[in-house]
């Protein structure tokens, strides 16, 4: 059983809560902190969907108020999955649970892209830092599609330390040498930054929602409510035959490739993979 396990802050994700516990811990050796948080000491820290969280429950210090649902719930990324992927909820959670979570991320979870580094807002980490005397990484700011603080409504900056470093070693905390302000903030038009903030809105909303209250929708739901939207504005037939030329055209100049390319998406690739959406699978 663990001696300690730090609090984690409003919106900390979970990865940032263990980079904390090994920082404070003294252990030498990675490996020992992955042996006394998850039983292992081979797994890989994930920071959007970690798993062996059953393990992690077990170990937490005896009058710890964690709950496995909590820490999923408000730490981890799972949310936002769950929301596009009721038909994988259950699996998802079950990975996360216990000791098959590298499961995740050779199916569902494959296709989604994080960040290349953790990201943070200038104005949040000296906050943080004053607030609660050390910074943390913020679960939305880690999230896809999240570019601007919604706190702050500024542009995030990149730290120095990878998202994605399946060694445990190299696992870097929030603080001032990990995320250099003098670094060059990205600098958008009024209208990207506009779209930014809308875009970070409506991901916050999606991650702090309980929608387990709502019944699951199917896939096949979200496809036809695209197409019925899509036949409104004459970009879809009735027998939903999507005229994709023009509704390629139509995306394009209504977003601006500004907004697009910065949420990673290469405008000038003619095969924008903006149909999958569209494909229905009701046979
Ligand atoms: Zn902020």
């Amino acid at each position: 059983m663990l001696s300690f396990f730090p609090t984690p802050y409003p919106d900390e994700i979970l990865y940032s809560v263990f980079a904390r516990y090994h920082a404070r811990s003294g252990n030498i050796k990675p490996d020992e902190t992955l042996q006394e948080l998850f039983n292992s000491r081979n797994i890989i820290v994930r920071p959007d969907l970690p798993y062996n969280l059953s393990y992690l429950i077990k170990n937490l210090p005896l009058l710890s108020q964690h709950t496995l649902e909590s820490l999923i719930q408000k730490h981890t990324l799972y949310p936002m999955y769950a929301v596009f992927m009721p038909d994988s909820k259950s699996a998802i959670l079950g990975y996360m649970k216990g000791e098959l979570g590298t499961y995740i991320y050779r199916g569902i979870a494959s296709s989604v892209y994080l960040p290349k580094y953790f990201r943070f807002c200038p104005k949040c980490l000296f906050e943080d830092l004053h607030t609660f005397g050390e910074a943390y990484w913020h679960r939305l700011h880690q999230t896809p599609g999240v570019l601007v603080c919604t706190i702050h409504d500024v542009v995030l900056n990149d730290s120095i330390v990878p998202i994605w470093n399946n060694k445990w070693y190299q696992v870097g905390i929030a603080s001032l040498e990990n995320c250099p302000i003098s670094n060059v903030t990205r600098n958008y038009s009024e209208s990207t930054k506009e779209w930014l903030r809308l875009i970070a809105s409506d991901i916050e909303w999606l991650m702090t929602c309980d929608f387990k209250s709502l019944p699951s929708k199917e896939l096949d739901w979200f496809h036809i409510q695209y197409i019925v939207l899509l036949i409104k504005r004459n970009l879809a037939t009735l027998d939903r035959q999507v005229y994709e030329q023009g509704l390629r055209q139509k995306f394009l100049s209504f977003y601006g490739s500004e907004f697009l390319e910065a949420l990673g998406i290469n405008v000038s690739n003619n095969n924008i993979n903006l149909f999958k959406i569209f494909r229905l699978h009701l046979e």
